[in-house]
């Protein structure tokens, strides 16, 4: 089949490949201990869900305007106006179905043929993509190991090239959990200011932090003289388990959000209307909200001190990067790679096959010698999961599966 250059080098999310096998194989009847999808396994809170159902019962089955309900963008901004303690224009605030789709359209509007996009390395599978499909170039940037593989002014004069023009930080980072520090965040973004390079910022794991205060360091956080172009990329999917409602948004200038809103006006139009009615409603009781953020942040934090402690158990020569943020846990694995089993995405097929544990490769996310999993599942699950892969790790047995 001829298909467009478009999509001549287009590969399938790698992460949503590992959790839609893992749903199969499950429906198949294999006992599968999922811990592939980063997705939390908390559901959206009921009186989110009661806000929404009641928009809809009141008639929010129309249109709205293409960035979003002029009432949502400004909860937004008035949000991150708290955050930032400066005006924010709620103009510049345009809501997304997922902060993929907001990252789809920014990259599409800044980027193109001949630009080069700097990626943090390992990153989330989509970035990478997501550039290509602008026809632009990623180019991996990767810090120290010893860093937890987060980026300095040094790291980037490296990978730097003068056809740059993107620089994309995750933080707290999917695959890694790494999270900058303020310090850490503010070399890097005064970087990327004096080249005049577009700094793109996901901080869908902003609120699922395990440091001092309720979130991570963020680009908002940074005074306004650090700070160069940018767009800031964050959601509802994550800190509010809303990952089906397909919300997410963007803010940037408002000249850019306009051209955003363009794109946007040709291709989805506005996110669905519910769902902004649910996100309304997430940011209108503030109350609430932090209540159900902090209990689902309490837990993954549990989690996360569970696996760790799992880990050093039953793997303990298996070095990690300690997660500060998210849910994710990347661990090495190259001490595995042999000849029957050559790279991370073989051995994460012969682990399922073996034991039932769902992963995803790191090659998935740049790096062949690690492996990810994501602790946003049952302590129970976790307990089974861990035992048993480090029991197929090391070629035991494992006790049928089916
Ligand atoms: N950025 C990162 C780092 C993610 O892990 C995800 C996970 N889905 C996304 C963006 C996309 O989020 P959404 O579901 O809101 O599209
Ligand atoms: N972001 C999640 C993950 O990394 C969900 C799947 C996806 O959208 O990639 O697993």
């Amino acid at each position: 089949m001829k298909l467009s250059l478009n999509v001549d080098s287009l590969q399938e999310s790698a992460t949503i490949y590992m959790s839609t096998l893992a749903k199969r194989l499950r429906a198949e009847g294999r006992h599968i201990l999922d811990l592939s999808a980063g997705e939390p396994d908390f559901d959206t809170p009921e009186w989110v869900k009661d806000r929404a159902i009641a928009a809809v019962r009141a008639g929010a089955t129309k249109y709205t305007q293409v960035a979003g309900l002029p009432e949502l963008r400004k909860a937004i901004a008035a949000q991150l106006e708290r955050q930032a303690g400066r005006p924010i224009p709620w103009e510049g605030v345009v809501t997304t179905c997922g902060v993929k789709h907001g990252l789809f359209n920014t990259c599409f509007t800044l980027f193109g043929p001949g630009d080069h996009v700097l990626v943090t390395t390992p990153y989330w599978t989509s970035y990478p993509q997501i550039v290509l499909l602008s026809r632009a170039e990623p180019l991996s940037v990767q810090g120290a190991e010893e860093n937890s593989f987060k980026v300095t002014p040094e790291d980037l004069d490296h990978a730097v090239t003068p056809s740059t023009r993107g620089l994309i930080v995750c933080s707290p980072s999917n695959p890694t959990g790494a999270v900058y520090s303020l310090e850490e965040l503010e070399a890097v973004a005064r970087w990327a200011k004096e080249r005049g390079i577009w700094l793109l910022s996901d901080e869908i794991y902003g609120q699922i932090y395990y440091g001092e205060g309720r979130r991570a360091p963020g680009v908002l956080d940074l005074s306004p003289d650090a700070l160069g172009p940018y767009v800031l990329l964050d959601g509802f999917s994550k800190s509010i388990a809303m990952t089906g409602w397909r919300l997410g948004f963007t803010y940037c200038e408002p000249e850019l959000a306009a051209k955003l809103t363009a794109l946007q006006s040709q291709v989805t139009s506005n996110p669905a209307t519910p769902s902004q009615h649910a996100a309304l409603a997430a940011l209108q009781d503030q109350i609430r909200a932090s209540a159900s953020i902090a209990e689902m942040r309490e837990a993954f934090q549990r989690r996360r001190d569970l696996v760790v402690r799992l880990m050093r158990e039953h793997l303990p020569d298996v070095d990690f990067v300690y997660p500060e943020g998210a849910f994710y846990l990347f661990f090495r694995i190259d001490a595995f790679i042999d000849s029957s089993f050559r790279d991370s995405t073989s051995l994460c097929r012969a682990i399922l096959e073996r034991s039932g544990v769902a992963m995803v490769p790191g090659a998935a996310f740049g790096d062949d010698r690690y492996m990810r999993l994501s602790f946003a599942t049952s302590d129970d699950v976790l307990r089974q999961a861990i035992e048993r892969m480090a029991r197929a790790l090391r070629g035991e047995a494992v006790e049928s599966t089916t």
